[in-house]
């Protein structure tokens, strides 16, 4: 494998601040504090113009999601929009958010820079009103969906995407048809990941309700356009010079893709970034963090992303953990065998 080469996709989480509390995140306990041990850090402006310029062209698609926070909580986050598209001309920008924060003014300014080019923001809105808040805990649905409003009318995409709980089925219709006349151009009904009873505690971690998907993992999920001309303009899923590749055990590399965490570093995935973070966490049982080279060999605060991926760990160390299916991260998140 050749992880420098391949590289086409970027996944990148700019935060590890966020507004919310949805309790399945790995960055609160059950909707409740904050993880101990998590650092609170945004991704160095520098570093960020320093990775757009040194990828220049070569990124089809920036997806700015992850495991700790979310991208919207950034401060300097349109700025950063707006250098990378200036590297990156023919690349979908791609914005995961809970989009409760900031007024709508904040939200127009951001479609002023996104306009113009590929891009959609993806909003998780879990239902309608108090329905939505269940989950998406610590945000107001009114101000989403206002943020929303002002977002597509400044000529922003948007994309609904809708976790299925139990407690919101009944409102799918509802959402649809809400999504189409607020101008979003896609609906996504996502599977929640949840097991099947989700307790949430408050901040004293004492517990308030639990969250049920039993009778949401019998309902279809699935991606629905709403709007067929305008998903077609700003989205570009099929690509020539894009070919589905299939030819390793790795579902990330075969989609050319990486990740890189608020604190800079640069990982294979986010199933293995999310344990490498917190050391003593629960969760640390699935990657082994003492296999890892020197410290800072992922760094790229110290290194262009390419001088990374071309440290013998890529290629060889972690190809062929992949390929014996040594991780037992790879065996559990991917089915790696
Ligand atoms: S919005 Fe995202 S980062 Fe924030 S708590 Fe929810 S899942 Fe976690
Ligand atoms: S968990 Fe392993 S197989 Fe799965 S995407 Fe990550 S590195 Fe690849």
């Amino acid at each position: 494998m050749h992880w420098s080469q391949n590289l086409r996709k970027l996944h990148v989480d700019l935060t590890s601040y966020c507004n919310a509390k949805c309790p399945a995140c790995a960055r609160n306990l059950n909707g409740g504090p904050t993880t101990p041990g998590l650092a609170l850090e945004h991704f160095e402006v520098d570093v960020w113009n320093q990775l757009a310029k040194d990828t220049a062209g070569n990124i089809h698609k920036l997806f700015l999601n992850g495991n700790w926070g979310d991208p919207g909580m950034h401060p300097n986050l349109i700025e950063m929009l707006a250098t990378f598209g200036q590297y990156h001309t023919d690349c979908d920008l791609v914005i995961c958010t809970n989009g409760g924060m900031h007024k709508p003014e904040w939200w127009c300014e951001l479609a002023t820079v996104l306009k113009e080019r590929r891009h959609r923001v993806v909003w998780s809105i879990d239902g309608i009103g108090k329905s939505h808040e269940l989950y998406r805990r610590n945000t107001s649905y009114d101000r989403v969906i206002e943020n929303m409003q002002a977002f597509n009318s400044a000529g922003g995409a948007s994309e609904w995407v809708m976790t299925l709980w139990d407690h919101n089925l009944h409102e799918i219709d509802t959402v649809r048809k809400l999504a189409k006349d607020l101008g979003c151009y896609w609906l996504e009904l996502r599977d929640s990941h949840s097991p099947e009873e989700l307790l949430v505690t408050d901040n004293d971690k004492r517990y308030e309700y639990t969250l049920y998907t039993k009778k949401a993992k019998d309902v279809k999920s699935g991606l629905e356009i709403l709007n067929k001309d305008q998903a077609e303009k700003f989205r570009k899923d099929l690509r020539l010079d894009f070919p589905s590749q299939t030819e390793f055990k790795c579902p990330w590399y075969n989609e050319y893709s990486v990740q890189i965490d608020p604190f800079m570093k640069v990982w294979p995935c986010c199933n293995i970034s999310i344990y490498t973070h917190i050391k003593g966490h629960p969760m640390d049982q699935q990657f082994d963090v003492t296999t890892l080279p020197e410290d800072g060999f992922n760094d790229l605060s110290k290194q262009s992303i390419y001088e990374i991926l071309e440290h013998p760990w890529w290629d060889i160390t972690l190809s062929t953990a992949i390929d014996r299916a040594e991780y037992k991260v790879c065996r559990n998140s991917c089915g790696v065998r």
